[in-house]
């Protein structure tokens, strides 16, 4: 993840790609999921919360450099039709210019 590339060897012969990428992921705080939450309780044993967490080994934790606390979204503003804001012309839109992105990015190099 740091050196920005990833090597894949096999038997007969290895290749070396760009992998330069942010991850982005995302967990419950608990496995109910109300840790810390303002409006529910959250019904998880101390062991049964550090039991989840290390779930996530502690290398990989130790390369996020971010970590963001995300309050739980009501289910009426999920739900509602007023809070779209892309189009799927726009996300079209996007998508394309990514690509345009990609394409210049490895044209120096023999990946497609
Ligand atoms: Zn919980």
């Amino acid at each position: 993840m740091e050196d920005g590339y990833v090597t894949i060897a096999r038997a007969i012969t290895s290749i070396t790609y760009p992998a330069t990428f942010m991850l982005v992921g995302a967990m419950n705080p608990c496995p109910c999921g109300y840790f810390s939450a303002p409006n529910h309780e959250c019904t998880c044993t101390y062991t049964k919360i550090h039991r989840y967490r290390s779930k996530i080994s502690g290398p990989l934790m130790d390369r996020i450099d971010i970590h963001v606390e995300v309050p739980a979204v009501p289910y009426k503003d999920l739900a509602s039709q007023n809070n779209a804001t892309a189009t799927s012309a726009d996300i079209r839109k996007h998508m394309k210019r990514a690509r345009v992105i990609q394409s210049d990015r490895l044209k120096r190099t023999k990946i497609h």
